[in-house]
């Protein structure tokens, strides 16, 4: 029985030791990665369920690593959470997303708007509402045109922080969506502490929406309050039809998942702007 425990620990450490020695080059990485341009910001379009109207996008970031390729944020970003490189990446991500809805504005495209990831590293940063303005202004855009998604997690951690954080960005006419709506246990309190614009619907309550008559009952509650509240829903991770047809009976306002498109360079979602081939 000892050898096997010993082997088990062996196992253990071998995977502990693997997962440090990554976290540690890609520590070693990240700042040159930023700076020769390995962060590329992807968009993923949000369309209008009434009409199928194209609605806005969110900005998504992929590491485009020399050696191991694409990396998916879900690898990267707790480790960047962890050591306050996030912040950093953010702003990068805030700034390249300006950059292309100000390139957009001057060929003439309508004034679409994309929402950017705001973590819960970037609500400590006591700079934040500053960097954000200066970010939308260095490219002549209304604060409208960024509406940023905060995750409903980052409010069960450390609501005052949040409710200041978002107060003084509403202040500024900044737009809020609550990320991962639904997901955890303080969704409806934290409804009533913060001014909102947009409910954006955790993906698991897609999920189980379509095969649960319970979450059916959830969710038309959800938009019941969400209606009266005055906020608008986006449901996040569509992929199916199905899914797609419960939602517009629902009266959800907008859908963004597979279904749909998956997350895309800007240039591929330029060719989508220019309407169905
Ligand atoms: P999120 O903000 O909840 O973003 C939605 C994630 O779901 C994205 O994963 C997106 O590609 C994926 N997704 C979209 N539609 C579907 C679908 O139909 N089915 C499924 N299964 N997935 C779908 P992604 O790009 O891998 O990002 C993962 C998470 O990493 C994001 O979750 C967000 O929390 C974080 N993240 C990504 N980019 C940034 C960023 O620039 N800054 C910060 N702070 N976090 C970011
Ligand atoms: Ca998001
Ligand atoms: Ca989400
Ligand atoms: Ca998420």
């Amino acid at each position: 029985i000892k050898g096997r425990y010993d082997q088990h620990f062996a196992v253990y450490d071998d995977a502990m030791r693997e997962e440090l020695l990554w976290e540690q080059t890609i520590t070693n990485e990240m700042t040159t990665a930023l700076s020769s341009e390995q962060f590329e910001v992807y968009l993923q379009p949000k369309y209008r369920l009434q009409d199928g109207v194209l609605a806005g996008a969110e900005a998504l970031v992929r590491w485009n690593h020399p050696k191991q390729g694409f990396l998916s944020p879900t690898t990267f970003i707790p480790l960047f959470e962890k050591n306050g490189f996030i912040t950093k990446l953010d702003q990068f991500v805030w700034d390249k997303t300006c950059a292309v809805l100000r390139q957009w504005d001057n060929k003439g495209y309508p004034p679409l708007s994309v929402s950017v990831n705001v973590s819960r590293a970037d609500i400590y940063n006591a700079d934040l509402t500053n960097i954000l303005l200066k970010t939308v202004q260095k490219y002549g855009l209304g604060v409208s045109r960024l509406p940023l998604e905060i995750t409903e997690s980052a409010y069960t951690e450390n609501p005052s922080q949040i409710i200041e954080a978002v107060e003084s960005l509403k202040k500024l006419g900044f737009l809020i969506e609550m990320d991962d709506f639904g997901s955890g246990y303080s969704s409806l309190n934290m409804l009533n502490q913060l001014s909102l614009d947009i409910l954006k619907l955790d993906m698991q309550f897609i999920r189980s929406e379509t095969t649960k008559p319970k979450s059916q009952g959830i969710l038309r509650h959800i938009m019941a309050i969400a209606g009266t509240m005055g906020l608008r829903v986006v449901a996040e991770g569509v992929e199916t039809k199905e899914q797609l047809e419960r939602l517009c009976e629902i009266g959800c306002d907008y859908g963004q998942g597979y279904y749909f498109a998956k997350p895309m360079p800007c240039e591929a979602f330029e060719t989508l702007m220019r309407g169905p081939i």
